[in-house]
């Protein structure tokens, strides 16, 4: 018969798995000494559906354009967007710009260091809430990320499947949060654990290949005692996504300036530029109709693209013009922001032979 099970112990399992991230852990700009609410802030919102990797180019750029919360909140949304592209998910672009705009409004230009005022920020849900306000602010808070949940439903073997799962893991997770303390020299502790234990679950307790021989906290591992990591977090399968065509017209003059037309202020990709469409959205109005008469269409290959909810073909149609009207003319060497599906839907008619 096996040995019991063992029942994660809040104590023990803290202090191994801050030791280990005392003995080292990833270097990361916004972790870095001196940073405020403002640089971890800016680097959770981009953190969100994007890589590490991905977002330290984009982190810096930012910082170098809007070091501060009031330059950001200031500047023109075409100006951020700019500096969002290819990152993705442009609605949070929007958020992070009414965010800061927010911030400067109601609290002075200050982040609130609460998790309930956080919370009131737009932009901000559960997660980054408490992420700001563990490593910001040195509060216990909650911080349940996606690989925070992959820890905790291997080390209390939560069966059931996410996304209902998720009060009952952040119910398990806060049983190990380091509680409210009064003492004012083990603060850190709450940003530490914080960072800790997201980075555990992104460099250790993997989606696919867990190191538990190298897991600081395999004693308190249940999953490991049962050698069934691998079946947590246990997930609700995914529906599949429709899938729509449109056709998208790359119109370009004598002069190698393309005509691109502004999407509208709210909704998908709003206040982006892109080509001429047919209507790819899924309940957008149809028409096959360029925006100008064309008498010289070719096809000019396509570009497919997966949103969160749906899969997109771009069939393109290359054609040539004498006038684009001023206000959707723009030179190859100067676009406005672009979307990363029209950035790639171009290029890939550009470049069609
Ligand atoms: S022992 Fe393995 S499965 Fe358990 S928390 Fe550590 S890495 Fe994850």
């Amino acid at each position: 018969m096996n040995p019991q099970p063992p029942i994660p112990n809040p104590t023990r399992f803290r202090e191994n798995l801050l030791a280990w991230y005392a003995r080292g852990h990833r270097a990361m700009p916004w972790r870095e000494v001196g940073r405020t609410a403002y640089h971890i802030w800016l680097a959770e919102i981009m953190l969100q559906q994007t890589t590490v990797t991905a977002v330290i180019p984009y982190y810096h750029r930012f910082l170098e354009r809007f070091p501060t919360l009031e330059s950001l909140a200031t500047a023109p949304i075409d100006d951020v967007l700019a500096l969002w592209q290819g990152l993705g998910y442009y609605r949070r672009a929007h958020l992070l710009h009414k965010c800061a705009q927010t911030v400067m409004a109601k609290h002075s230009g200050q982040f609130p260091s609460t998790e309930a005022e956080l919370l009131t920020l737009p932009g901000l849900g559960p997660y980054t809430a408490a992420v700001i306000a563990a490593t910001a602010f040195h509060q216990p808070a909650n911080v349940v990320d996606g690989n925070v949940e992959r820890v905790i439903t291997r080390l209390f073997r939560i069966a059931s499947p996410l996304p209902a799962s998720k009060p009952e893991i952040r119910k398990a997770a806060a049983t190990l949060t380091p509680p409210p303390t009064q003492h004012a020299t083990h603060n850190t502790h709450h940003a530490e654990y914080a960072n800790a234990i997201m980075e555990l679950g992104s460099q250790i307790c993997t989606p696919t290949n867990p190191q538990c021989f190298l897991c600081p906290v395999a004693e308190d591992c249940q999953a490991l005692h049962a050698r069934d990591q691998l079946s947590y977090p246990v997930k609700t399968p995914k529906k599949a996504v429709p899938h729509h065509t449109a056709t998208a017209w790359l119109i370009t003059d004598a002069h190698n300036n393309l005509y691109l037309q502004q999407r509208p202020s709210t909704g998908l990709l709003a206040s982006l530029w892109e080509l001429p469409h047919s209507g790819w959205e899924p309940k957008s109005p149809q028409t096959q109709q360029p925006p100008i008469p064309l008498s010289n269409s070719q096809p000019a290959g396509s570009y497919t693209h997966t949103f969160t909810h749906f899969k997109l073909t771009l069939n393109l149609l290359r054609a040539t013009t004498d006038t684009i009207p001023t206000t959707n003319r723009f030179p190859l060497t100067s676009l406005p922001p672009l979307s990363t599906l029209m950035q790639k839907a171009i290029k890939t008619a550009l470049t069609h032979q």
